[in-house]
């Protein structure tokens, strides 16, 4: 089968790889229909999240399922299917308390020895391990399009208005407006949150943002601090969510948030980052982090994905082979798309 390479900093490549075969009781095979370019790709592509050159990469896809183990019992080959970007085992301390995210035998597609060896799914065909857990059946009238949001971009902006314990009337602010911060700002409108205010820089996600009910103001061009004070009767919002993964989106999301209220970091971060802590404690905030609970999300977000209460097709941009991955990377790392969908 084909199957998108990591190289080198800068460098995929579309390779020939064995067919996966089922290891355990409870694998799947899928033949992959649609697998996505994902904002988690480009820091392998970077070099900054550091993989084996010659590992297949990619997490977001959609298929059918071509095999499946004695043990898997909720899809059968044939099936129509979708999936998140890590495994849980479902038995683990933390998988017992709900918190799939952090359990402690997951493995992330793509991601290399540290993410648990798990091959990528830009890729003809992929093994799906604990698939009871991670493969959910596509309802019908959902599109490869949108069902590809579900185990992940979408599960993490369902994740965050989850963690931010946003209610009907509460305000919000969402800093940072790639693909997450777009799918945190409909969540955040399809949850009751009025308003939501949607900052960045990019006039064309800004549109975006309005388009999906949120109030956009401009990072440099309005002042994020003086607009969301204008829709609060100068409290601040009851939550906000970081969707950057830097220490100036955090520190902003603390500003912009009222005594008492909750802030979410679900941008990435790797490193230290100093904040004003001080800020934090004197206005009694909630700070929340992590990566999204995808799994457990899917079922809701897949439900709200096919009543079209959300609706991620306005994000992807650009169709595209399996073959010209190399293109395909090449004009997300210039920021010329917002979500590429690849077609083995
Ligand atoms: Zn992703
Ligand atoms: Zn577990």
């Amino acid at each position: 089968m084909r199957a998108v390479t990591f190289q080198a900093p800068g460098e995929v490549r579309v390779e020939e790889r064995p067919d996966p075969e089922l290891q355990a009781q409870d694998d799947a095979i899928i033949r992959v229909d649609a697998t996505g370019v994902c904002g988690s790709d480009l820091h392998i592509y970077h070099g900054r999240v550091q993989i084996e050159p010659g590992f297949t990469i990619g997490h977001e896809f959609v298929g059918t399922v071509l095999e499946a183990g004695d043990g898997v019992t909720r899809v059968a080959p044939g099936d129509r299917v979708c999936g998140t970007f890590q495994t849980a085992c479902g038995t683990c301390f933390f998988c017992m308390r709900g918190a799939f995210h952090k359990c402690d035998d997951s493995r992330t597609f793509g991601h290399g020895k540290v993410l648990g060896s798990l091959q990528g799914t830009q890729a003809e065909r992929a093994l799906i391990p604990h698939a009871n857990m991670t493969l959910r059946t596509i309802p019908d009238g959902v599109g490869d399009d949108v069902a590809l949001f579900a185990g992940d971009v979408m599960g993490t902006g369902y994740h965050a208005v989850e963690q931010s314990e946003i209610k009907p009337g509460d305000s919000a602010a969402v800093v940072g407006l790639g693909p997450v911060g777009l799918c945190a700002v409909q969540v955040a409108v399809a949850a009751g949150a009025a308003p939501v205010i949607a900052i960045d820089s990019v006039p064309q996600r800004l549109e975006l943002a309005r388009s999906f009910g949120a109030f956009p103001v401009h990072l440099t061009e309005d002042n994020p601090r003086e607009a969301v004070k204008g829709a609060t009767e100068g409290r601040g919002v009851d939550a906000a969510i970081d969707a950057v993964g830097h220490p100036d989106a955090l520190d902003l999301a603390i500003r912009l948030t009222r005594k008492a209220g909750v802030v979410v970091a679900i941008g990435v971060y790797a490193e230290p980052c100093q904040v004003h802590m001080g800020l934090v404690w004197i206005k009694a905030l909630t700070l929340r982090s992590g990566h999204a609970n995808v799994i457990g999300h899917v079922d809701r977000v897949l439900g709200m994905l096919a009543s079209g209460k959300l609706d991620p097709t306005p994000l992807v941009t650009h169709h595209m082979g399996l073959d010209d991955a190399a293109e395909a990377y090449a004009l997300y790392d210039r920021r010329e798309a917002m979500k590429i969908v690849l077609s083995p």
